[in-house]
């Protein structure tokens, strides 16, 4: 511990994300898609000119803005992006957040938002997921007066996504503070909130390239929400880093926006895959959990979760294991390819054979 750090920086406990192996081997730890980007991607960084790296990007990335704002149907002043939504959520807990009331979260959701809490001083106040391990919308809403409400839909990593139905209800009822739904899995099978975003004004909406869209080694993602929200992002972006992304990750999104054909390919590829993995897992004596992301979280009746996770890491498959209160004898594995699929199957099978 050094005696620099201030006060936060001594208790923060780093995000630790999932392994990323240099051998050889089939990787289901981090949710990223099995699927290349669409095509025109590679056609952009084929024939970018080095030369456009020497000026600095588009201080508003407008481009990118306004096709994000046509891809949902809502205004160019309703979009703010951002390298990754991690750095969008960043600026959301020092834009919304910040201002001493509790921040209500489920107590099981994506382990990103608890970090951000310690860095920016924000209490957070947890919320036990349902008996159907699904995050407790009634909960949020009654919880009385605070700085506002976070978790992801679909959650993570459950899997779970509530319907646009539920939502709505939710913000009928929190009306005064901020509610930040993370839709970074929602393209696998949920319905998105988006369009509740003109009625709701204290809604905001993040999402990223980094799942449905193949573009995870980018650092791409971003928000959408009233205008009044968007400036309070922009406010804390300008003070930090006034171009929102670079100027090849700005190209390389639009073209991953254009191709909606190879984005619903790769969707429904991985959502069959999903559904396929889910019955043979059942088989091999798996409990899992209902899912509308790229993953699937799973407890073996018999066997433990850090055993099978040590099973499978020495067949060279590596799965999330959460050292976590409640989610210890759980397994998180991503939507790889039919391939990879199988060579997990199998490899469970001689684990819980
Ligand atoms: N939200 C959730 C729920 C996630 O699981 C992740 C990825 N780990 C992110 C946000 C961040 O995604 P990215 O920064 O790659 O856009």
């Amino acid at each position: 511990m050094s005696q620099f750090w201030s006060p936060a920086v001594r208790e923060l406990t780093p995000y630790v994300p999932g392994e990323q192996p240099t051998e050889q081997v089939i990787k289901l730890n981090t949710n990223e898609n099995p699927y290349p980007p669409a095509p025109g991607v590679g056609e952009v960084l084929r024939h970018y000119s080095t030369n456009h790296l020497r000026l600095y990007p588009d201080p508003t990335s407008a481009a990118l803005c306004n096709a994000l704002a046509s891809t949902y149907g809502v205004t160019a002043g309703q979009v703010f992006v951002g390298n990754g939504s991690d750095e969008v959520l960043a600026f959301a807990f020092q834009a919304f957040f910040c201002h001493g009331a509790p921040l209500d979260v489920p107590s099981i959701t994506y382990s990103f938002y608890p970090v951000y809490a310690k860095l920016y001083g924000v209490e957070l106040r947890q919320h036990p997921l349902n008996a159907r391990w699904e995050v407790d919308l009634e909960a949020l809403a009654d919880a009385g007066e605070s700085s506002g409400v976070i978790f992801a839909n679909p959650n993570a990593p459950t899997g779970h996504a509530h319907s646009l139905a539920a939502l709505e209800a939710l913000l009928t009822r929190v009306t005064e503070r901020v509610v930040l739904v993370d839709e970074a899995y929602v393209d696998f099978g949920a319905e998105s909130v988006v369009s509740l975003t003109e009625r709701y004004p204290n809604l905001l909406v993040t999402g990223t390239f980094s799942k449905s869209r193949s573009l995870a080694g980018l650092r791409l993602g971003y928000a959408i929400g009233s205008p009044e929200l968007i400036e309070g992002l922009k406010r804390v972006k300008d003070s930090f880093n006034s171009y929102p992304v670079d100027r090849l990750a700005e190209q390389v999104g639009l073209a991953a926006l254009e191709d909606t054909d190879h984005f619903n390919a790769c969707r429904d590829y991985v959502i069959t895959t999903r559904e396929r993995t889910r019955t043979r897992l059942e088989a091999l004596g798996f409990e899992v959990l209902p899912s509308q992301a790229n993953f699937l979280l799973v407890q073996h009746k018999i066997y433990a979760g850090d055993q099978l996770f040590v099973g499978l890491r020495e067949r060279g498959i590596i799965v999330r294991h959460f050292n976590k209160a409640g989610l210890s004898n759980f397994l998180r594995i991503t939507i790889g390819t039919d391939d990879e699929m199988d060579s997990l199957i199998e490899a469970l099978e001689v684990l819980c054979g």
